[in-house]
């Protein structure tokens, strides 16, 4: 390889390299921002399962405490209710006095804080004992869905009722039925829990505002909620929420939103087996507060770091076109003849290079023209070196305006010699053209003291393995043949021996 062609390869090699800087810049930047984006975003996954996890397991254990303490109260007073009714079996019952019956009848248990009098009912629903006074008011409950269902269902055991009105106060009403000797229904011995025991039991929890706890029964009435609301209480919330898992898996947890508020919660449930079941609902909101306070605050110094690193990409990027542009322009310098603005030998050499190896692929002719000013020792001589150099840059734009085909490469050889690459161009055709040129100096110059061209034309469709140098040879013979014809002359050479003259 001749020093140009290594010339041309560093030259793409620095070239290649320079784009597949830019381009690895550019990935390695975008990969960097997505693994770092990756990384935090899996991480920030993670924590939001933790603290989705972390607010079910205390959701899970203040539903558990709330059903503990619910069911444990309500156990207590049913065993007071089954204490009633096996007392009441006492024959010598009958025979004491009120005083003594009611106190073997009612035991301490009933007077606490939060629980309402117990009262017992004959099978025609008529009050007949009561645990607070001795002479019960004359009432009749055989309306009431506490007493019927009592005498509808025989194997009922206890019986809820939903919340209702009693003295002005909200109460769930407790109820067992009496049955006689014989087994048939003798009445009902009913009591009551108070809704203060609920809103003390719920005070004493510190919950977010947003936070929701409900008191179920088995087939899904509400029985007591916080924040308190009337209208709910006694709707059924059986479609709602699901009951069927519910009573299907002791624990667990279910998306909802809230019925009044319409705020979207995470409702967890425990010991689902017990008579009430406790649901505790957090909004999503308050789940993941914190979690939501860390992703942002990661996100952001995430989308800081991307900044930073996209205006280094771009600032490197705009560093490397620079210096790409200065390059190119240091190139064309190089390569460009300062006189005349045409091209300069060392790059007409490697395009020479180029369109030949071209013209051997394509089986294309390709022509060239080596031109001489004709006599010029002698212009310089009379009219000195600077006209000289006028001469040059006139004949250059002569050349230059007649060859301007895309494949077209017009240089400056040196000294006073021009060469014109035409590419895909029989002998014919180059020939109009040199004819062209030669015209074209013969007038411009003729206000110039008459400088004249030579030209030296050779043509060929190149085959593999030649080499373009010997297209380059007839063309300087072809010239020298022109000059000894007496110059201002074109002369074309038919083959390597055989020249013609055409001018
Ligand atoms: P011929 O017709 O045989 O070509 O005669 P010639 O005088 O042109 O040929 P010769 O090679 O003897 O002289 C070439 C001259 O070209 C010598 C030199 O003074 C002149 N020359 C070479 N380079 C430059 C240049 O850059 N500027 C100027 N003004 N003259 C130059
Ligand atoms: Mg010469
Ligand atoms: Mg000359």
């Amino acid at each position: 390889m001749d020093s140009a062609g290594l010339f041309e390869r560093i030259r793409q090699q620095i070239r290649r390299r320079r784009r597949m800087s830019a381009r690895l810049l550019i990935v390695s930047s975008v990969v960097t921002v997505l693994g770092f984006s990756g990384v935090c975003g899996s991480i920030m996954l993670e924590m939001r399962r933790s603290a989705q996890e972390l607010s079910r397991q205390t959701q899970e254990n203040l539903a558990s405490t709330i059903s503990a303490d619910v069911n444990r109260n309500i156990e207590l007073y049913d065993l007071s209710l089954r204490s009633v009714i096996s007392s009441l079996a006492l024959p010598q019952l009958a025979e004491v006095d009120p005083t003594i019956r009611n106190l073997i009848l009612f035991d301490h248990s009933v007077t606490a804080q939060h629980f309402g009098q117990i009262q017992v009912f004959d099978a025609k629903g008529d009050l007949v004992l009561d645990s607070a006074t001795l002479t019960p008011e004359r009432v009749n409950r055989a309306g009431e869905a506490f007493f019927r269902v009592h005498l509808e269902q025989p194997d009922l055991g206890l019986y809820i009722s939903r919340p209702m009105q009693h003295r002005g106060a909200y109460a769930l009403v407790l109820s067992r039925r009496v049955v006689a000797p014989d087994g048939s229904f003798a009445g009902v011995v009913a009591g009551s829990i108070r809704f203060s025991y609920f809103q003390e039991l719920f005070s004493r929890l510190r919950l977010a505002p947003q936070d929701v706890i409900a008191v179920l029964a088995r087939d899904g009435t509400l029985i007591m909620r916080t924040p308190f609301d009337p209208e709910l209480l006694g709707t059924n919330m059986m479609a709602r929420i699901g009951m069927d898992r519910m009573l299907g898996q002791r624990h667990g947890w279910f998306a909802g939103e809230g019925k009044a508020d319409k705020i979207p919660r995470m409702y967890v449930w425990a010991d689902s087996s017990r008579p009430l079941i406790a649901l505790v609902g957090r909004s999503w909101s308050d789940v993941f507060g914190m979690w939501r306070h860390e992703a942002l605050r990661i996100g952001a110094i995430l989308l800081g770091l991307a900044i930073i690193v996209a205006g280094f990409t771009v600032f490197f990027i705009r560093e490397i076109d620079r210096r790409a542009e200065a390059e190119r322009q240091l190139e064309e310098l190089a390569t460009t003849d300062p006189l005349t603005g045409l091209t300069n030998r060392r790059k007409f050499d490697l395009v020479m290079d180029r369109e030949w190896r071209r013209a051997v692929r394509s089986g294309t002719p390709i022509a060239l023209l080596i031109i001489d000013a004709d006599h010029f020792k002698s212009f310089n001589d009379s009219f000195g070196h600077p006209a000289g150099d006028q001469v040059l840059v006139g004949i250059a734009l002569c050349i230059a305006d007649s060859a301007n085909r895309a494949g077209d490469c017009a240089a400056r050889l040196g000294g006073e010699e021009f060469a014109v690459l035409l590419s895909g161009l029989q002998a014919a055709e180059a020939q109009g053209i040199a004819e062209t040129i030669r015209r074209k100096v013969e007038v411009w110059s003729d206000g110039q003291a008459g400088v004249t061209i030579s030209i030296g034309l050779a043509s060929m469709t190149p085959a593999a393995g030649q080499h373009w140098s010997m297209l380059f040879e007839a063309a300087d013979k072809a010239l020298y043949a022109a000059k000894d014809l007496g110059r201002n002359c074109c002369v074309v050479a038919a083959s390597r021996r055989d020249l013609n003259l055409v001018a």
